[in-house]
């Protein structure tokens, strides 16, 4: 049997993995473990059979999910996707993840994620339509302005996201429901910024490193090449984001494939062959290259920005770029992590590298709330400073945690001398730190009622 196949990637799994790896860096362990355990269980799981009728006539029953984690700091917040691979576990991972996110960027948010089992690609426009209305009008009060707030993820867009508000409000007439969901479009109380917003967050995380020195290898943005993994939201942003920073696009991919030009991709092209053939795959002077071997190319930045699961022990040793930055959730396996570790590849997590679009979905959020839409321009900066200052908080929080290891090691072996002590944190344990902090704060200044 190959290592793969011994390899868990189960994502709740991975997300406890994650967890438990900052649980000993955090402080006051004796009262810390039993709050911990509650604060990692998800809060609430729905789950819902949605009769939809066909283009032809068939009524499908899909099977829709709603997984709200954690209340502490706010309402739940999280996308919710159309995917063949939507499940209990995947669902309740991403929701996990987005606890995190809320807290690391200090937005008044939970976590939550949503997603519905079908394949997206099979689907007529109408029949989207439909397993959108009736997974809105199934969820009921489940979701709400001061519950639970969706926004779009993967396979789900602004268009998605004006039908669920449409839905909502119409169960819910004579309120201001707008936000209910965010990622809405603009003339849809949708924010400036919004549709972008995850992109720019990576960059500017990227950028705020590179200022603090905080990767070694990387210097400047200008001049450097970056793979990406993925040409939707995220990925077709960030390749356009990076490209106007300086960077060169040396490769991009789809689900059919990816392209390949050591000395830059034109990316007006690329766009263009996309937007007409639907996918990035032979674009004239390129390189053509399976969709897994965009991960492998030689770069400076590897950005994966499409499924979970992408760089794992079957490919994770071939990886030669010099920085990884997380623009999806979980693209990455905890095995794999160590192995980039152990090659001197840092890893900036999702939790942090990811949280760009959240960030302007609470920005929509607030300006939904008080009737306001604010300039494009007083977004971007808000978004810069929430994402350095998480940025900050993240690379403070490794060193300070690596400065006091042996503290760490000793006081944990004092509580649970039978497991394994803390290891040398990386970033992702670091962004845990900081996000489980926060989360037991919050949780010992509210009590536990009764
Ligand atoms: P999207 O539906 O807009 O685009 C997904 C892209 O990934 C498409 O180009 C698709 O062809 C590609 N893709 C899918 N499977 C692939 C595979 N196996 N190999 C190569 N390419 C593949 O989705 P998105 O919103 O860009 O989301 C992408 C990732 O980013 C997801 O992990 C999502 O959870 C994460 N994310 C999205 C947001 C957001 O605001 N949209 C926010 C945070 C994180």
């Amino acid at each position: 049997m190959s290592a793969t196949a011994l390899e868990d990637l189960n994502l709740a799994h991975i997300a406890k993995q994650q967890f438990d790896a900052a649980v000993p860096f955090t402080s006051d362990l004796e009262g810390w473990r039993g709050v911990a355990e509650w604060i990692f269980k998800p809060e609430k799981i729905t789950k819902v059979n949605l009769p939809v009728v066909m283009d032809d006539g068939y009524v499908h029953t899909f099977l829709g999910y709603r997984v709200l984690h954690d209340t502490l700091r706010g309402p739940g917040k999280g996308g919710f996707r159309f995917h063949p691979m939507v499940d209990e576990d995947e669902v309740t991972a991403l929701a996990t993840w987005m606890t995190w996110k809320c807290a690391i960027t200090d937005i008044p948010f939970g976590g939550a994620k949503g997603g519905v089992a079908c394949d997206p690609h099979a689907l007529s426009a109408g029949e989207k339509e439909r397993i959108t209305r009736r997974y809105i009008a199934a969820l009921g009060d489940a979701i709400g302005p001061h519950s639970d707030v969706p926004a779009p993820d993967l396979y789900t867009s602004e268009q998605t996201m004006a039908w669920a508000y449409d839905t909502y409000s119409m169960m819910h007439a004579g309120a201001n429901n707008l936000g209910v969901v965010t990622g809405k479009p603009l003339h849809v109380g949708g924010s400036e910024g919004r549709a972008t917003a995850t992109a720019q967050g990576v960059l500017f995380v990227i950028e705020r490193m590179v200022e603090m020195g905080a990767i070694p290898a990387l210097s400047t943005l200008e001049g450097t090449e970056v793979a990406i993994q993925g040409f939707g939201n995220a990925g077709r942003n960030a390749a356009k984001l990076f490209r106007a920073a300086g960077a060169e696009i040396v490769a991009v991919s789809d689900t059919k494939g990816g392209v390949y030009d050591p000395a830059g991709l034109d990316l007006t092209r690329v766009e263009q062959h996309k937007d007409e053939t639907g996918s990035v795959v032979d674009v004239s002077g390129t390189k053509e290259l399976d969709p897994l071997e965009v991960l492998e190319v030689p770069c400076d930045i590897l950005i994966p920005a499409a499924m979970e699961s992408q760089i794992t022990t079957a490919n994770a040793n071939r990886v030669q770029a010099k920085v990884i930055v997380e623009a999806a959730n979980g693209p990455i396996s905890p095995q794999a992590d160590a192995i980039l570790g152990d090659n001197g590849i840092p890893v900036v997590p999702d939790v942090l590298s990811a949280s760009g679009g959240v960030v302007v979905s609470y920005f929509e959020w607030v300006q939904n709330l008080a009737n306001e839409h604010w300039p494009a321009l007083q977004v971007h900066e808000r978004l810069r400073e929430k994402m350095y200052h998480a940025t900050d908080a993240v690379v403070t929080k490794r060193a300070a945690l690596i400065d006091n290891l042996e503290h760490y090691q000793e006081q944990w072996s004092k509580v649970q001398p039978d497991s394994p002590g803390p290891e040398r944190p990386t970033l992702r344990t670091a962004a845990h730190v900081v996000a489980l902090e926060k989360c037991r704060q919050t949780a010992s200044h509210r009590g536990i009622w009764p």
